[in-house]
């Protein structure tokens, strides 16, 4: 075997085992198979012209190459992005550690309660650090965040605002310029109007429904914000704070002076700045807004056994499930970076980050009275960690880049220099060293930090924090070790079994793709810092969108959004623009139809477009009559369709070209949601097809791990007409000619993570691509006709094929009392995770094995399917007290003096012999899901808690 071909170690089907799958599936070859998987008419007719494939080897070199074209300057720019240190021990236990960054997201809790509990740390962390009374777990970026912000609190606003049309939004002009820019792209299509201005000019007018404030200002000042919030709250207008999270340490929580939500990232509780991302954010508010909180939030609830468990609260009300009732999209979220975070306070401690807030704050002291002992005059009055200089900017920059020293440059005669945890003497001095050089004056030593104070007493925090025990006991090395550790063990992620979870491509993440990521000189470059300081990061980007171009067949990409629901909001706001830019900005109806996942309407919806939903015919592909008749009816209005192909149901449908004209010949643009890509690349394309925009999830078909629920990444790639509308920023150019506001915070959203994709693309090349979605679509044939006459696999392709995955039918076996849940608990007693349970059919299972199984793993998976479909059988309706109601069952369980089943210990825990080899012991009972919602509870216990106890 070649041991330097990347595609053979990415690929789980070796030779040997590809015929005897073949033989299984009854074709002659691969080929074949794919022949009768994919229409005609919708092949490709050319291979991809792609580098040829690097091994894993020459990748690491390449890499590292590239690297040293990044130059790493000490980077004082902050606005929103700060230098931070990734303690090692979460690095290499965490980020590195493929039983955490290869999990999926926490729908089946039972087998995910290690980093449910990271994130309910995450959680209470921001309570207790905003003053809020809940906070979720977590958001893309800050802006995003603030802009939920503004979503959310039009929504919610009271009645009489609503009655006196109160639709005004008033923005501080000390908001950051990135997080302006996207309050602009979100609140175009509702009716929200911006007003941006100083809040101390404030007139708290009738028309205003809100505020977003920033705290501290974006140039470092710190304003005492309680006369204003009084005054807001009292004349009905709901407060937003955008607040920096290490600040929080030493300034009063803005629960304290009556925000109603609080929202920020926690890029510099310990992760890298990564050239824009990905880093958590986060949302905090009042209890009486849970139920139309964004994203996903954890709670307590309690097992069968009355065992306390953590599992997502209110997940039916999860916002993209509401479909086009829902206010936000999300879905993907920065569920790994949450969890860092949280560890970063788990490990410091609320002494940790008091050290560590008051060493910055410090600094900054510091550095003024230097600069102030030189002249140099520094003009925030309050402070914690910015400072605003007064000097001549062109002199100052032209020294500072001689010196590989970043500060902001607000104008000619304005500097602003952010400090941060990385923060030394050294570099304090090296900074007056810069300033004195440019003033041509002598510069002074700076012996020591000096203790002294710039927050006025107003604005000092004076309440505790973090006193829960999980905050105050691991602050050594070994015990965080095994903390993490200790969660760990409790979940399961894709080093211990396939995770075939259908539409979310849980394929290999390989250890040649992640490695980069923990390279200094990917790490630690800001995203506003100058272009021609990220040469190795502006080379991989080009090349990624140019690849990713060349396989969607489209003629531009940008990879600014931050998730697949976030790229079908840009798509649809590039779609809009475009329809603008031609005097049909009335265009406004999105066609959806009713298979579509639940981010298509509520992105739609986000983008100022009506939603008509479509019907499915009886074999689960588009009604095109109905869609023909809905075109042609709303012609002079459609916007646009949003189609997700191969289907959700797993077909290639063969009219798509028929459907894709004829939303052309009644004005409409077409949207293809690209979550399915994985049966595509190197076969078809969203071009091929006559599509005008998709999104890809990066997380998903090209390989960057799912983190638990995130990272993700959702570029999207348009045609021709499209580009000049693609995003823009407002800090570093980028986008098109005519480039719509921001859709993210940083101008290529996640760039380090980018990383991940560009070398799947670069190590596999055509070749690998091509041969990995033609293993894809055969490993799931394969297991449609292995469980074959024992399920049924609803829907299938015209000559019986399923593409790259299939649902089977579990609605028949309630005759025997068993439910889709039932099943997919079981599954945990025989190592698996559950496939995706109810979408896009309520009552199935959607199975998608991707192309990196083995046909040993494919096998097992199947004999575990087909025992449980024995003991469905022998399961009644009568009687519930069998392995798949008990299901899952724990090792207390197991190993209990009492056991009162009607079935065998082995049966239950080791139904099959493989299972003895590699058993997964879920760390609970089976979720009791209503309770948690009754008594809805999202922090860690309080410490008077463990004093009872
Ligand atoms: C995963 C998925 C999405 C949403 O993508 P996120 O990255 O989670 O926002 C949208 N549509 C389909 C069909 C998907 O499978």
């Amino acid at each position: 075997m070649r041991t330097d071909v990347f595609a053979l170690r990415h690929i789980g089907v070796g030779e040997k085992d590809l015929q005897q799958m073949l033989e299984t599936i009854k074709v002659a070859t691969l080929d074949e198979l794919i022949a009768e998987t994919i229409p005609e008419d919708i092949r490709l007719k050319q291979p991809l012209v792609l580098d040829p494939p690097m091994s894993e080897n020459e990748y690491l070199s390449h890499i590292q190459d590239l690297s040293e074209k990044n130059k790493v300057f000490k980077t004082y720019i902050g606005l929103g992005y700060h230098e931070a240190f990734t303690p090692s021990v979460i690095k290499r236990n965490i980020l590195e550690n493929p039983g955490w960054y290869t999990a999926y997201t926490p729908y089946q809790a039972e087998i995910a309660q290690g980093r449910l509990e990271a994130l309910l740390n995450f959680q209470t962390m921001l309570v207790d650090l905003t003053g809020m009374e809940l906070a979720n777990a977590s958001l893309l970026d800050e802006s995003t965040a603030a802009a939920e912000a503004m979503t959310m609190l039009y929504e919610v606003r009271s009645r009489a605002k609503k009655k006196s049309k109160a639709q005004k939004f008033f923005v501080s002009e000390e908001v950051l310029p990135q997080t302006l820019s996207l309050l602009k792209t979100r609140s175009a299509p509702l009716d929200i109007e911006l007003v941006v201005g100083n809040h101390e000019d404030f007139d708290f007018s009738d028309d205003f429904y809100g505020v977003l404030l920033q705290y501290p200002g974006k140039n470092g000042q710190v304003h005492d914000f309680a006369p204003f919030a009084a005054k807001a709250t009292e004349k009905d207008i709901k407060i937003a704070v955008a607040a920096d999270i290490l600040s929080l340490v030493m300034l009063t929580p803005p629960g304290e002076f009556g925000a109603d939500v609080v929202v920020g990232t926690t890029q510099r509780f310990g992760i890298p700045l990564g050239y824009g991302g990905p880093h958590a954010a986060y949302f905090a508010t009042k209890e009486e807004y849970k139920r139309s909180i964004p994203g996903r939030i954890i709670g307590v609830t309690k097992d069968r056994d009355g065992k306390p468990a953590l599992r997502m609260a209110l997940q039916t009300r999860e916002q993209h499930i509401k479909r086009d009732k829902a206010t936000s999209n999300i879905c993907t979220a920065q569920v790994l970076l949450a969890v860092m975070a949280g560890m970063y306070a788990v490990y410091h401690g609320p002494k940790g980050l008091e050290y560590i807030a008051n060493k910055v704050h410090t600094s900054a002291t510091t550095l003024t009275k230097s600069l102030e002992k030189l002249g140099v005059k520094q003009i925030n009055s309050c402070y914690f960690d910015t400072i605003t200089i007064k000097a001549d900017a062109v002199k100052v920059k032209a020294v500072a880049e001689k010196h590989e020293v970043n500060f902001l440059y607000i104008d000619d005669n304005t500097i602003g220099i952010s400090l941060n945890e990385a923060t030394t003497l050294k570099d304090l001095q090296g900074i007056i060293t810069i300033f004195a050089e440019a003033l041509n004056i002598e510069a002074n030593t700076i012996q020591e930090l000096d203790g002294g104070s710039a927050i006025n007493p107003a604005v000092r925090r004076n309440s505790p924090f973090l006193e829960n025990e999980v905050f105050n006991s691991y602050h050594s090395e070994t015990e965080l070790m095994r903390y993490i550790k200790r969660l760990e063990r409790k979940d399961l992620a894709l080093n211990h079994a396939m995770i075939s979870l259908g539409s979310c491509t849980m394929k290999l993440n390989a250890a040649s793709e992640m490695l980069p990521i923990s390279m200094a000189r990917w790490g630690n470059i800001h995203p506003f810092a100058p272009i021609d300081q990220a040469k190795g990061y502006q080379t991989i980007l080009k090349e990624l969108e140019k690849d990713l171009n060349i396989i969607t067949g489209f003629a531009g990409t940008s990879l600014q959004p931050n998730s697949g629901a976030q790229g079908e909001y840009a798509g649809l706001m590039v779609i809009r623009a475009y329809h603008e830019s031609r005097g049909e900005g009335h265009r406004n109806i999105c066609l959806i139809p009713a298979s579509a996942h639940g981010t298509n309407p509520a992105s739609a919806v986000m983008a100022g477009m009506k939603v008509v939903v479509t019907k499915t015919d009886e074999n689960g592909n588009i009604d095109v009559n109905d869609l023909a008749e809905k075109a042609i009816l709303h012609k002079d209005n459609l916007a646009a369709l949003m189609v997700t192909y191969p289907s959700t149901h797993g077909v290639f449908e063969s009219s798509i070209k028929e459907i894709t004209k004829l939303i052309h010949d009644n004005g409409g643009q077409v949207y293809m949601d690209g979550a399915n890509m994985n049966a595509q690349v190197g076969l078809t394309n969203p071009a091929t097809i006559g599509a005008d925009v998709c999104h890809l999830n990066l997380h998903k078909t090209f390989a960057i791990p799912h983190g638990g629920g995130g990272p993700g990444v959702g570029p999207i790639c348009v045609a021709e007409q499209l580009v000049p509308f693609l995003p823009g920023n407002p800090v570093i150019k980028t986008g098109g000619e005519k480039a719509i506001t921001a859709i993210s915070a940083a101008p290529w959203g996640s760039s380090l993570v980018c990383l991940i994709s560009y070398g799947y693309i670069k190590m596999l090349g055509e070749s690998g691509l091509t041969q990995s979605t033609k293993t894809a679509i055969l490993n799931a044939n394969y297991i449609k006709n292995k469980l074959s006459g024992k399920f049924e696999v609803l829907y299938t392709g015209e000559k019986g094929r399923a593409a790259h995955e299939m649902i089977i039918d579990c609605r028949p076996f309630k005759e025997n009392g068993i439910e889709v849940s039932d099943i997919a608990k079981r599954l945990m007693d025989y190592g698996f995770h559950a496939p995706t349970v109810s979408f896009p059919v309520a009552g199935t299972l959607m199975i998608e094995p991707t192309e990196s199984e083995s046909l040993s793993e494919l096998d097992r998976f199947c004999s575990a399917m087909l025992s449980i479909r024995e003991e469905i059988e022998e399961a009644s309706s009568e009687d519930s007290n069998n392995p798949l109601k008990n299901s899952p069952h724990t090792l207390e369980m197991i190993t209990s003096d009492n056991w009162e089943f009607p079935y065998s210990r082995e049966k239950a825990a080791f139904p099959l012999p493989y299972i003895m080899e590699n058993k997964f012991w879920p760390s609970v009972r089976r979720v009791d899901e209503a309770y948690g919602d009754r008594n809805l509870i999202c922090t860690c216990a309080p410490i008077e808690s463990y004093m009872e106890a």
